[in-house]
Formats: C-alpha cells, sequence, structure tokens
C-alpha cells in the first residue's frame, strides 16, 4: 500500500486529523507509540476510509508514497523531539514532517535547521479548532518550505475548515517557524478575546445587575452584530447553562480560577522580547494568574473599596449598550496589538508574512473565528503596508464613534471597583499613541541623571548628557 499522508500519535487530535484525511479520500498511514490505539481507530473509524494501520516505525514509513508526508500529533515538547529522532533516521531526502502539535516556534526553527541538512522538510504547522475542528476542519497554519507546500497544501486545503466564502483556512504562513509563531499569538488573542469577554459579562452582572441567562440574552443579540463570533457565541451557551445538580447557573458553581496550558505566556514572553506592546494579552495571562491565586486573594478580601451599586431596569440596558461599544473598541485595540507581533516576529526572522491572509484562515475553525476578521483581511488588502490596524480609516471611525462609551464604561468600573484590566490596558494603549507627548522624556530625564544614559534634543541631531552632580551644564556624549 502507498498511503498519501501518515499520522502518528492517535490521541484525540491525531485521531480526529487522521479520520479527516481519510474521510476527503485519502489513503492514511496510521501509528501510534501504543499500540493498542492504532488497533482501536482501525475498528472504531476503519468504515470511514481507507486506513493502513501499522505497528512499527518501519512499517509506517514503508506504508507511505515519497515523497513521504508523515504528520506528527504527539504531546508538544521532548515527546516531538523522541518521535523526530526515531524517525527522522528511516527518512529520505525530499521527505517531509509535519509537526501538528503546540510547538515553541523556537523549536521549530531548530528542527527545521537541523532537518534540512538531512534535506528533510520539517513543516511546523499550527492547528486550531480542538478536537471538533480536527475532525470537521480546523484553521491550519503551516511553516516551512515553500516545496513543501507545493506537496502539501491541497491536502491541507481539503481538510481544513471553509471560510462562509468557501476559502479554504490554510495558507502557507512562511518559512520555518512561521506557522508555529501565527499560532501562537492566535493562541494570545484568543486569551485577551476571552478576557474582555469576561470583563464585559462581570459589568453586566454587577453594574447592570443582570442575571447570566439574561447576560446570555444581551451576548446573543450582540453575536448578531459586529461582535458575531464563535467565542461570543458559546459565552452565551455558557451562561445560560444550569447547574443540574443545584439548579443554579452552571457560572456560579464553577471555581474562579482559571488555568492555562501556556501559549498566552508564550505570546507575551516573545512580545517583551520583541520590544511589542501585546497589552491586552499580557493583562488577560496576568488576569488569570491573580485568579489562580487564591490565598492572596482571600486575605485580600477586607481591602477597602466601593461595592457596586446596581443599576435600574432602563439604565441597566443603556450601560448594556455602552458596553458593547467598549468591548468592540478593546478588541480592536487587542487585534491591533496581536497583529504588530507577528509584522515584528515576521520583520525579525524574515518570514514575510501576509497579515491579511492570516487574519483570512482564521475566519473558520479556530477559536477566535469571527465575523470581524473579513475586516483586517480588506484593512491589509487594501494597504499592503498598513503600519497598525488603527491607521485603517474604517477602525479609527469606528473607535471614534465608540470612544465616549468605551471611556464611560471603563469609569464606572474603576469608581464602582470592578476590574477590568483589559478593556483599560487598550484604552491606555489608544490614548499612549494619540498623545502629543508622552512622559518617556521625563523617564528619559531621570535615566540621564541616575546613570548617565543620555537623551536625544528635540530642537537637534546628538546625543546628550547634562552634568547632573555638577554645575548642570549639557555636553555632548
Ligand atoms: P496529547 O498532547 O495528550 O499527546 C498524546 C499523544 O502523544 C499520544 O499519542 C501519546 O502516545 C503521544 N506521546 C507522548 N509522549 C510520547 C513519546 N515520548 N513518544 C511517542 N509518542 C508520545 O494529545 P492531543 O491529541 O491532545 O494533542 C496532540 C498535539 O496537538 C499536542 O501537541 C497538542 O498541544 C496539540 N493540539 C491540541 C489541541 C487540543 O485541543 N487538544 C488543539 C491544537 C493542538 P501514547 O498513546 O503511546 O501515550
Amino acid at each position: 500500500t502507498h498511503a498519501q499522508i501518515g499520522v502518528t500519535g492517535l490521541a484525540v487530535m491525531g485521531r480526529n486529523l487522521a479520520r479527516n484525511f481519510a474521510r476527503n479520500g485519502y489513503t492514511v498511514a496510521v501509528h501510534n507509540r501504543t499500540a493498542s490505539k492504532t488497533r482501536e481507530l482501525v475498528e472504531e473509524f476503519g468504515g470511514e476510509g481507507e486506513f493502513v494501520p501499522a505497528e512499527t516505525a518501519k512499517e509506517f514509513v514503508e506504508a507511505l508514497e515519497r515523497p513521504r508526508r508523515l504528520v506528527i500529533m504527539v504531546k508538544a515538547g521532548e515527546p516531538t523531539d523522541a518521535v523526530i529522532e526515531e524517525f527522522a533516521p528511516l527518512l529520505e531526502p525530499g521527505d517531509m514532517i509535519i509537526d501538528g502539535g503546540n510547538a515553541h516556534f523556537a523549536d521549530t526553527r531548530r528542527r527545521e535547521r537541523e532537518l534540512r541538512e538531512q534535506g528533510i522538510h520539517f513543516v511546523g504547522t499550527g492547528i486550531s479548532g480542538g478536537e471538533e475542528g480536527a475532525l470537521h476542519g480546523p484553521s491550519i497554519m503551516p511553516g516551512g518550505s515553500v516545496e513543501s507546500y507545493d506537496s502539501l497544501g491541497p491536502m491541507l486545503e481539503k481538510i481544513s475548515a471553509k471560510a462562509d466564502d468557501g476559502a479554504p483556512c490554510v495558507t502557507h504562513v512562511g518559512p520555518d517557524g512561521a506557522g508555529h509563531f501565527v499560532k501562537m499569538v492566535h493562541n494570545g488573542i484568543e486569551y485577551a478575546d476571552m478576557q474582555l469577554i469576561g470583563e464585559a459579562y462581570q459589568l453586566l452582572r454587577d453594574v447592570a445587575g443582570y442575571s447570566p441567562a439574561e447576560i446570555a440574552d444581551i451576548f446573543r443579540t450582540w453575536n448578531r452584530g459586529r461582535l458575531d463570533s464563535y467565542l461570543i457565541e458559546i459565552t452565551a451557551e455558557v451562561l445560560s447553562h444550569v447547574d443540574a445538580e443545584t439548579g443554579e447557573p452552571f457560572v456560579d458553581v464553577v471555581v474562579d480560577q482559571a488555568e492555562q496550558k501556556g501559549t498566552g505566556r508564550w505570546t507575551v514572553q516573545i512580545a517583551l522580547d520583541l520590544g511589542v506592546p501585546v497589552s491586552a494579552i499580557a493583562e488577560a495571562v496576568f488576569a488569570r494568574s491573580v485568579s489562580g491565586h487564591a490565598g492572596l486573594r482571600e486575605a485580600s478580601r477586607h481591602l477597602a473599596g466601593p461595592s457596586p451599586r446596581t443599576l435600574g431596569k432602563e439604565e441597566a440596558a443603556a450601560f448594556a449598550d455602552k458596553v458593547e461599544q467598549a468591548l468592540y473598541a478593546s478588541k480592536i485595540v487587542s487585534y491591533t496589538q496581536g497583529f504588530h507581533q507577528i509584522a515584528a516576529g515576521s520583520e525579525e526572522y524574515d518570514w514575510d508574512i501576509d497579515l491579511g491572509k492570516v487574519a483570512s484562515i482564521w475566519r473558520g475553525g479556530c477559536i477566535i473565528r469571527a465575523a470581524f476578521l473579513d475586516r483586517i483581511t480588506q484593512a491589509y488588502e487594501a494597504q499592503p503596508d498598513l503600519p497598525s490596524l488603527l491607521a485603517d480609516q474604517g477602525f479609527a471611525d469606528e473607535i471614534a464613534a465608540a470612544q465616549d462609551d468605551w471611556r464611560s464604561v471603563i469609569a464606572t468600573a474603576v469608581t464602582q471597583g470592578v476590574p477590568t484590566p483589559a478593556f483599560a490596558a487598550t484604552l491606555a494603549y489608544y490614548d499612549s499613541l494619540r498623545a502629543p507627548r508622552l512622559p518617556a522624556a521625563l523617564t528619559q530625564g531621570q535615566r540621564d541623571y541616575f546613570g548617565a544614559h543620555t537623551y536625544h534634543r528635540t530642537d537637534r541631531d546628538g546625543t546628550f548628557h547634562t552634568l547632573w552632580g555638577g554645575d548642570r551644564t549639557e555636553t555632548s556624549a
């Protein structure tokens, strides 16, 4: 047999991805370290298409047509290296290893470099959409060589999600680690989206006084407008769910400590290295971290502060409209920051990433899929060298229209003591960019004072230092 593609690592993701390939007419070789899982897959789903089960690495590699396309869907990190070490010696120049796990892009860059010496194409591929996506169509973000995409692209296009206009949600993002980098930022943006939605919910609950079921209805209304997105849709589902055991809203019986697997943290770590201000994502990661410090929160509960006053019915409805404006404005800023990070990564690593294309492949299959992404694609298509999404006239106009409500919602949150770190961070970013002067001038003065770090002047070129400890004359450094 000559399978067109092979999948090794048959946990939820790998199994569903293999089934997706088979359901689309490809012959799929399947392999797993623990062979019983391979047998289970074929027993349970063998009727869906052509599977070639392989017990050993050798059998697996021999089952593949050449050049071989081998997908790895194992736990990210050391297991990925272990699997590469096992398979690489069995491969030949021109073969492709596709890593669909959530690898760190720096690992992907290393693996790509090492395997390139052997003539093997290593294709680090971001896959978003969870297990449902893997089966029915994920958003796929492959990196690696152009040659590998020529061979793989048509298959990936077939199994990927399709956007509303029918376009497959996959593109060759760029060389080596570009795909995993973009997947990482996707997850960072997802963190920020979730945090912003969480803050909107908290305000509707504490300030407007709505019940979770009422808030679910508000989110459903929002989901018919410009905020139309998967995350808003599932938020309404979660909020309207009632716990079977207690009869309480589900959201009230869940412990309020958010966990994380690490891609949001990676996004922020890399943003710090690149010098890109992704404050919405950072606040989202910190908000999860704050929530998890149960002891600290318990010990702080008595601290002074206002208690939210609940609004009357009419005021509440008006407030909810304002929260929608705030959420939308903050979302624009958050995506502006995320795309800035992708642009900066592309610049740093010479990836030449098409930002509009990235937005377009997130329209289907992935967690942040949203109508809004079309707007981002249009903005970059209209002006490929757009320095920032906020420089797009359409987004700038929308924020201009939303900003009074945006500011008023955040002011209310502050005066009533409801924490809205991501709302506030996005507004501060916006105002920082607008500001004619920033206190950075003072910062430079302080740095020059204590550390002779020098400064530039607004009125002439050069680098200067003031003799702070002496007669305070200015010297040219
Ligand atoms: P897991 O991350 O739980 O990984 C389990 C798989 O890895 C099993 O097939 C296991 O084999 C294999 N494995 C672990 N260690 C080794 C090793 N040393 N050598 C060989 N095989 C090993 O599976 P998931 O399906 O959840 O995820 C797969 C990948 O996809 C991960 O990188 C994940 O981050 C990524 N991903 C997951 C998403 C999700 O929603 N779950 C979404 C997008 C990406 P065995 O059966 O023998 O133990």
